[in-house]
């Protein structure tokens, strides 16, 4: 009979911390939720999660909220179908896709100079180009709102790119933005995917499941990129700090990219904008 009592008070005690952990879990965080160690291998998708999930709202303000972790998508208006080649930034007369920017002024000097880095980062080798906007009716706005995100694609007219201080100053993550803008969802929403790589669907949070739909994506005839910004890490959105997202064939393949755009990245942009691959870009 005592036994009976000792486990009954012991089964009582183990549901109390259950019932505490989730109060005091972190804001969107899921029971049980455990942060996993750094060990400086983080991907640009990572930081972002972190940025996005723990201290910025999913729901940017009245009617648009984040798909994917970092799309920014707005309700009522007609979202085009960006996967493919719709939403391009229009290209000039010389080959180069001019995306014209204005910087918000609250960025100090040396957050401005990490912007810029992010646009070097996919200038170089590729024929797009960031211009300081002048008179350029479309143009992307960069401002440190909450959390890090971007629309997908040209919009047209101005379009917001969220780049929070600090957490989203980070040249990879900046990159990372940059290239939604573009036009570019992440890597593994390829609707071939299931080729390359195994999401293990038990270990994500269940309340961010639909981050790993598979799109129609144009995949431009390029190989799948493991390495690719626009891949998330190995343990994205993970529960039980196990493995989400694990290569097929090989474990040892590095999911994504910390803070530079892969050669593969770098031949997307010059695909979907017809560039070619010219040496001199
Ligand atoms: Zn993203």
């Amino acid at each position: 009979m005592d036994r009976i009592i000792l486990l009954c008070m012991v089964s009582t005690c183990l549901s109390a911390v259950h019932t505490q952990k989730f109060l005091f879990s972190p804001k969107w965080g899921p029971i049980g939720y455990k942060e996993r160690e750094e060990h400086g291998d983080g991907t640009a998708m990572d930081e972002i999660i972190k940025a996005n999930e723990f201290q910025a709202s999913r729901i940017i303000d009245g009617t648009t909220s984040l798909r994917e972790g970092d799309i920014a998508v707005s309700a009522g208006r007609r979202n085009k179908v960006c996967f493919a080649r719709s939403c391009l930034w229009s290209k000039s007369v010389d080959g180069h896709v001019y995306v014209a920017y204005r910087l918000s002024p609250e960025y100090s000097e040396m957050e401005t100079k990490l912007i810029k880095k992010g646009m070097e980062n996919i200038e170089e080798g590729t024929c797009v180009r960031f211009v300081p906007r002048t008179h350029q009716r479309d143009y992307i706005d960069i401002q440190p709102k909450s959390g890090c995100w971007s629309y997908l694609g040209a919009r047209g007219g101005r379009q917001t790119v969220s780049l929070q201080s600090p957490d989203c100053l980070q040249v990879g993550v900046i990159s990372h933005e940059f290239m939604h803008a573009l036009g570019f969802v992440h890597e593994q929403s390829r609707f071939d995917r299931d080729n390359y790589v195994t999401i293990m669907w038990p270990s994500i949070w269940r309340d961010r499941l639909r981050n790993f739909e598979k799109f129609k994506t144009d995949n431009l005839d390029l190989p799948y990129d493991y390495g690719s910004i626009m891949h998330f890490g190995m343990y994205a959105y993970s529960q039980d700090g196990e493995p989400t997202i694990v290569p097929k064939n090989s474990k040892n393949i590095k999911l994504g990219q910390a803070s530079t755009l892969s050669h593969i990245d770098k031949l997307k942009i010059n695909r979907l904008y017809k560039c070619g691959t010219k040496d001199d870009y």
